[in-house]
């Protein structure tokens, strides 16, 4: 059986973190789909397609990695394009928490035996959040353990605007 990925997110913007999941899963799986969350609540520093294209531009050396739309109830999307796996990234105690609701919460969503895998973040990474990679570029400090270097060129235009 052929394994397909999900690793979605709201990736505003891709860190390096996030680029570490991706790498790792796509030595795991057969194919592996980056689900960029459209409607988010919260005011994102990127629009959209932003996010998608920093995405596309960081993992255009991964053969086995697309980039998606990902719109609405999460699981409905995982159901309709029948997702074996999906992804998630676990930094430590702060993500379990959330991370164990969501996945149990989703074995009543999922449908076709679908599994949540989990992988744990790299000690290099596991500090890294979008959030925190902001507010620290935003701030003038060194942002190239944080993110690739084409969002850190995209954040720096952004900020010298
Ligand atoms: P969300 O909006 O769902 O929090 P994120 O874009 O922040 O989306 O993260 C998507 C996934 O990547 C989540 O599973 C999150 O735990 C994981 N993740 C975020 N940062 C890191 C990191 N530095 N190392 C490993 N996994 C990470």
């Amino acid at each position: 059986m052929k394994t397909k990925a999900l690793y979605a997110g709201s990736f505003d913007p891709l860190t390096l973190g996030h680029l570490d999941i991706i790498e790792r899963a796509a030595n795991l799986f057969d194919q592996v789909v980056i689900g960029v969350v459209v409607n988010l609540e919260k005011k994102t520093m990127f629009t959209f397609e932003e996010r998608m294209e920093m995405i596309k531009e960081a993992t255009a050396h991964l053969e086995n990695v697309t980039v998606d739309m990902c719109d609405g109830l999460l699981a409905d999307f995982v159901n309709k394009n029948k997702f074996n796996v999906v992804v998630r990234g676990l930094r430590g105690m702060s993500d379990f928490d959330s991370e164990q609701q969501m996945a149990q919460l989703h074995r009543y969503l999922y449908e076709n035996n679908t599994e949540t895998v989990f992988l744990m973040a790299d000690s290099k990474y596991a500090f890294i959040s979008s959030t925190m990679a902001k507010q620290v570029i935003s701030l003038g400090g060194r942002g190239e353990n944080l993110v690739p270097p084409c969002v850190l060129e995209k954040m720096k235009g952004r900020l010298n605007k």
